[in-house]
């Protein structure tokens, strides 16, 4: 065991340790990240890159998605590692005109809070893509959504923070027990560390962390298929979802055929800075299970030829699965632990972890830091909101 007493220990590489341990870091404090295997080999590796407000509730959500692009923003200035940031706006589709008149009134609840959306006709949604259907009815955009690999983005922030603010990090390291005595002792397969507070950023796993000092922390993993498609033509520039995407992930009723629903499978198209693209994407509750569910990708397939029946004949080359941390209010805990003081929470980000890790970096390391005012406010994304004996099955 090191005699190092840290300050702060982050447990979990993906993009929320990443962000909170430079935002950490940055403020001047000693920080380790622990991560299990190497950094963004969980959820962080297996999503979209999509960096929206598009699909976020008007209010706290959209606020907080809209922090975090202008940290983003700020982040593509300062660090050394590139990590294809591409700020082109996103844009969300019709399937009929029922949704197109929800579209309409989203554009002007998400512009009344002063966000900036504006209503795609048929012939805008032509001029996005060449094989867009003819008889899209048209959809909406989001100017200030951008996309990034999120892959990159981990590593970039992590190297930026161990070289100029001294972050040290410790991968293939799986912690296995937690105690506390003054300070936290956290034993990891790779040797013990301590450190007087501790971020548990574990995504999905976080309640396995939560468990080693008996806290029940409401997060259940929703599992998502991805299919990936070969370098070809250029589809389109920008991503797109479907208006249903945000029936899905709200859990709102929407028509859609028995498997669609089954699925959780809305459209949603990432094209890549190499133009690869990605196709997605489903939501399903069904633990921990990552393997492949062929019956899924077909729905995927099926789904995105309702929107682009010219691509019928691109090859695909790959699927992959990713467990979104999902929380019942569709929030993040980012919050103390009131009765560990010193343990922290940074977790249950579901589908919108890459658009949120740059705000609740910030935020933690506010918090941690005991700052009054902070970058977004802190209540709505409070631990205590969830009874604490009350465990998502
Ligand atoms: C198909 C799909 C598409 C998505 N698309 C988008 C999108 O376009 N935009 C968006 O905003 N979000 C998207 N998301 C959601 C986003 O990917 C997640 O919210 C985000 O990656 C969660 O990041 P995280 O750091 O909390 O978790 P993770 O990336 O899973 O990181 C947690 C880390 O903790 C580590 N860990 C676990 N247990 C231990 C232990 N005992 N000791 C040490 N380390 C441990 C794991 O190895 C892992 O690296 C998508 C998700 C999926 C599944």
């Amino acid at each position: 065991m090191s005699n190092k007493n840290y300050e702060v220990a982050v447990i979990g590489g993906g993009i929320v340790g990443c962000a909170v341990a430079y935002y950490v870091a940055e403020s001047g404090l000693d920080c380790i990240l622990i991560e299990k295997n190497d950094v963004a080999s969980g959820t962080s590796s297996r999503c979209d890159g999509n960096v929206t407000i598009v699909d976020k509730d008007p209010g706290f959500d959209s606020h907080m998605s809209l922090v975090s692009q202008e940290l983003i923003e700020d982040l593509h200035q300062k660090l050394d590692i590139p990590f294809e940031y591409r700020k082109h706006g996103s844009i969300l589709v019709c399937d009929n005109d029922d949704e197109m008149q929800a579209a309409v009134d989203w554009v002007k609840t998400q512009s009344e809070a002063g966000l900036k959306f504006n209503v795609l006709d048929q012939k805008d949604i032509r001029n996005e893509s060449p094989f867009f259907a003819e008889d899209i009815p048209g959809g909406l955009e989001c100017e200030t959504d951008s996309l990034i690999n999120p892959y990159l983005f981990c590593y970039s922030l992590i190297e930026k923070a161990k070289k100029s603010f001294g972050l040290e990090v410790k991968t293939f390291a799986e912690v296995t027990n937690i105690t506390k005595d003054t300070d936290f002792t956290i034993e990891t397969s790779n040797g013990n560390v301590t450190a007087k507070k501790v971020v548990n950023a574990a995504g999905v796993w976080a309640p396995f962390i939560g468990k080693m000092l008996d806290i029940d922390i409401p997060i259940v993993p929703r599992k998502g298929h991805i299919l990936v498609g070969s370098r070809q033509q250029p589809v389109m520039m920008r991503n797109v979802m479907e208006f249903g995407y945000l029936m899905n992930k709200f859990g709102r009723e929407r028509v859609a055929d028995k498997r669609t629903a089954e699925h959780g499978v809305a459209l949603v198209l990432e094209p890549t800075e190499s133009q690869n693209f990605l196709l997605g994407s489903s939501r399903q509750f069904v633990g921990y299970d990552a393997s492949i569910d062929i019956q899924v990708v077909q729905t995927i397939a099926r789904r995105a030829l309702r929107f682009y029946p010219k691509m019928d004949d691109f090859k695909m080359i790959r699927a992959y699965t990713g467990f979104r941390p999902f929380t019942e209010d569709h929030l993040p805990i980012v919050s103390e632990v009131e009765e560990i003081p010193g343990y922290y929470i940074a977790a249950g980000h579901e589908g919108d972890g890459i658009s949120l890790a740059t705000g609740t970096g910030k935020l933690m390391e506010e918090i941690i830091n005991e700052k009054s005012k902070t970058i977004i406010p802190r209540e709505p994304l409070r631990f205590d909101r969830f009874e604490k004996t009350k465990v998502l099955s």
